[in-house]
């Protein structure tokens, strides 16, 4: 097996470490500092359109999706390596890639899914970074983890026969239902919401009620109602988490995303990728957790002797550097396996990575966080924040015991 990168994620990889050392890690404080200035914390600071311009400009840009016509055309395998770059700043550099969370996984929906009308609207600003987006499918009122739950109604008014594309058929859906958690909403620049929720809500087959619709934000009757905390962050940076309430909102019929009751399989081709490119950032995170860890620990001294030669504190860098080491394996097997046999094929390796890794990111986060002291659970150094971040992903997207489930019933199937 050769585990070498080849040439082109070399080359890569060589120019977007120079570009986060040149402009996105000088760029943070900056970031903050812009921020703080802003008319409204939910802006953009200016240093992320600059930061956005110079990744175009040096083609760092688009890295995520597959496709050479829309986007940088890497396979998973090549992407793995840069969006781990990304996430040792995964307040800044995903942006401005144009790689962040949920933009990717709605642009991925969009290519898969839209018609060509669809993608001139939407696709495309979103390519060139002009807009954001959000995906709106978790609710408060029900268990989301369980998709079939959601209650959010999408109802025809007038037009064709129910089950064909909604972009033939005429006539208008309305929307009612109400969601939260929807990340990235909170930016003005979020010009468009892909929603789920349920075209047959007495459909035989439970799987075939949802189908996805894309709500522009303007559209009367969206209610971007408040920003949801992350153990107290805003998340800013990430354009929030909202509530959002969708009150008798209309929208043509050909606003539907591939067919009537197709909404359960797109969720579920989006996430495949998401999952892996969260991982993927995860890694990246604790790269720069063990960076800081060594940093403090041979910067700082208590009872006669830097805190680095404390074996403890040698246990916590050693262990967060064999798991980073193993989670990073299994990472890339992933990617390779979804690129070689394809999601499907990759499904136990995608939710094994899904698992692992927050969990073990939020247990070397802790390590870095108490190796800092109260510095740690500071605002002075990004720990806390990061810890806050990891700690979410073992939610979003599906949490843990969901895909513990699925895949213990897929292992013990065999031998039923
Ligand atoms: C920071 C953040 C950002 C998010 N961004 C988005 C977004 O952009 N769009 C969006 O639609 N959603 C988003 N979400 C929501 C996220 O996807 C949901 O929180 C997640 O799917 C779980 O749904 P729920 O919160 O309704 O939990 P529930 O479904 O109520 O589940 C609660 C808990 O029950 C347990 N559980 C559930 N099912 C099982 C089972 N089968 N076996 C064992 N235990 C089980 C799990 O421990 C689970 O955590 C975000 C969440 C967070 C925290």
């Amino acid at each position: 097996m050769d585990f070498a990168f080849d040439a082109r994620t070399e080359e890569l990889r060589s120019r977007l470490l120079a570009f986060m050392d040149e402009h996105v890690y000088p760029a943070e404080q900056v970031a903050e500092e812009q921020r703080a200035r802003l008319a409204s914390p939910w802006d953009t600071p200016a240093v992320v359109g600059e930061l956005k311009a110079e990744a175009r400009r040096q083609g760092l840009w688009n890295l995520f999706l597959p496709d050479a016509e829309y986007g940088a055309g890497l396979t998973n395998l090549q992407y793995a390596p840069l969006a781990e770059i990304t996430g040792r700043s995964p307040h800044l550099a995903p942006t401005a890639t144009n790689c962040a969370a949920p933009d990717t996984g709605n642009m991925e929906v969009l290519f898969q899914f839209a018609t060509e009308a669809q993608k001139k609207q939407w696709l495309e600003p979103l390519l060139a970074g002009e807009i954001r987006s959000a995906f709106a499918m978790t609710e408060p009122d029900v268990a989301s983890s369980d998709a079939t739950n959601i209650e959010t109604r999408i109802a025809r008014d007038g037009g064709g026969t129910s089950r064909s594309s909604g972009a033939e058929s005429g006539g208008d859906y309305v929307i009612n239902g109400r969601k939260w958690y929807i990340s990235g909403a909170m930016n003005p620049d979020c010009a468009v919401f892909i929603v789920m929720g349920k075209t047959d809500p007495d459909g035989e087959d439970i799987r075939r009620q949802q189908s996805m619709i894309l709500v522009p934000r303007d559209t009367p009757g969206v209610e971007v109602r408040r920003a949801m905390q992350v153990y107290g962050y805003e998340d800013h940076s990430h354009g929030g988490h909202a509530e959002v309430v969708f009150h008798d909102v209309r929208v043509p019929a050909s606003n539907l995303i591939g067919e009537e009751g197709g909404g359960f399989a797109i969720a579920q081709a989006r996430l495949g990728p998401g999952r892996i490119h969260h991982c993927m950032r995860l890694i990246g995170m604790a790269e720069r957790a063990i960076e800081l860890m060594c940093r403090r620990a041979v910067a700082r001294t208590a009872f006669g002797k830097p805190l680095a030669a404390q074996g403890v504190v040698q246990n916590w860098i050693a262990d967060a550097r064999v798991t980073v080491e193993q989670l990073r394996l299994l990472v890339l097997k992933t990617a390779w396996l979804m690129d070689t046999v394809g999601n499907k094929g990759a499904h136990t390796e995608i939710q094994a990575i899904k698992i692992a890794t927050p969990r073990a990111v939020v247990d070397i986060l802790d390590s870095a966080v108490q190796l800092y002291g109260a510095g740690g659970v500071s605002q002075d150094f990004p720990l806390a924040e990061l810890w806050a971040s990891a700690r979410t992903l073992r939610l979003a997207d599906g949490p843990d015991e969901v895909h513990q489930r699925s895949l213990a019933r897929r292992e013990i199937k065999r031998y039923v």
